[in-house]
């Protein structure tokens, strides 16, 4: 199968064997919801960003922050967190906010 290579992200993912680029979509623009971090609640555990379908969420040496230009808030980061840190939120919430996709 032949794929535009705008939409080929060049990296390894953890699914990867590496020898291929993998398909990549822009899928942050699919999201309704938003996660939402506690930091006070996170134990940087690692288990959102492990679970994370598009492996979006960031590591920032402290907590894991999403990259909104591939979160899809599927909200399974939120699901899966054993300290109940994450929260979905309406992207309406962050109307205002710039980094809004
Ligand atoms: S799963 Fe929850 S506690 Fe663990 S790093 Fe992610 S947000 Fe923090
Ligand atoms: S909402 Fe889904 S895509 Fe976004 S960071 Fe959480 S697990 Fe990843």
């Amino acid at each position: 199968m032949v794929h535009n290579d705008k939409f080929m992200f060049p990296y390894e993912g953890a699914w990867s064997d590496g020898r291929e680029k993998l398909l990549c979509l822009d899928t942050g623009s699919w999201r309704v919801n938003r996660p939402v971090l506690d930091k006070e609640k996170c134990n940087y555990c690692s288990l959102c960003a492990l679970y994370c379908p598009p492996q979006c969420l960031k590591d920032m040496g402290d907590h894991y922050a999403p990259d909104l230009d591939y979160c899809k808030g599927c909200g399974i980061c939120a699901r899966e967190c054993p300290r109940g840190a994450i929260s979905m939120m309406p992207e309406g919430e962050f109307a205002d906010d710039s980094a809004k996709r």
